[in-house]
């Protein structure tokens, strides 16, 4: 997870009040659902099981990467016994432009044979489950149960929703769980799953890691970070 360097603005964030820190997230949602109403999960996948993979290869990867491999993947791999029963070798080869291949493929033939062992062959529905399986934790669980499923278990917190949430002053939290158990404080659950998506979208877009474009931001006026925006460290 990247560092940013510590800016007046993120101090500012860090001071707000619980009242003014649930304000501001009630008008950027409102914001956000104007700007991005389609918001969505931008890996490709037909079924449970292929987003469930596909998010685990996203980790350290952009989805575009992710989403030129997976259709002959998943034409490879149509069942999870088909990950846990891959030869050594076979699977690393096939998912090796995505990065981190060695440590990706350990998780998804462990994550085959534990949804034949202990699920029937599904994906599981709940977030516990979820955390039980080689390869997941809870952001790739939310994006599965929010995504696949319609579940809002929690806000999922990539690498985007980290940074922008502590930009936007909606959290000063130094760990992706501290972040979300933030967001969970101040966006209705019957918007989690939309809100993570959307800042996705917009981090991607707009207020990217190391060049926020804050002068062509719809959320300037609402942010502490506008025209202050902190660089990489
Ligand atoms: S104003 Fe700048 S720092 Fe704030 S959300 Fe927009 S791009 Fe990001």
């Amino acid at each position: 997870m990247p560092r940013e360097k510590k800016t007046t603005a993120q101090g500012r964030a860090r001071a707000a009040s619980g009242p003014e820190r649930a304000r501001r997230a009630r008008a950027l949602l409102a914001r956000l659902q104007k700007d991005y109403p389609d918001a969505a999960c931008s890996l490709t996948h037909a079924s449970p099981l292929q987003l469930l993979v596909a998010t685990i290869l996203s980790a350290q990867c952009t989805d575009e990467r992710v989403n030129r491999i997976t259709p002959d993947l998943f034409q490879k791999y149509p069942r999870p016994e088909d990950y846990a029963a891959s030869p050594p070798g076979a699977l690393e080869q096939d998912i090796r432009s995505t990065g981190f291949f060695n440590n990706k493929a350990k998780s998804l033939r462990g994550l085959g044979k534990a949804l034949v062992e202990r699920h029937g062959g599904e994906v599981p529905r709940t977030m516990e489950e979820l955390l039980q399986l080689p390869g997941v934790a809870r952001k790739t669980a939310n994006v599965v149960l929010g995504t696949a499923f319609g579940v809002a278990s929690g806000i999922t917190v990539d690498t985007h929703v980290f940074r922008l949430a502590r930009r936007l002053g909606l959290s000063a939290a130094g760990s992706p769980e501290q972040v979300e158990r933030d967001l969970m404080e101040v966006i209705p659950r019957a918007d989690w799953i939309f809100f993570g998506h959307a800042l996705i979208q917009h981090g991607r877009r707009v207020c990217q890691a190391r060049q926020p474009r804050c002068a062509d931001c719809a959320l300037a006026r609402l942010c502490p970070s506008a025209q202050a925006a902190p660089e990489e460290a």
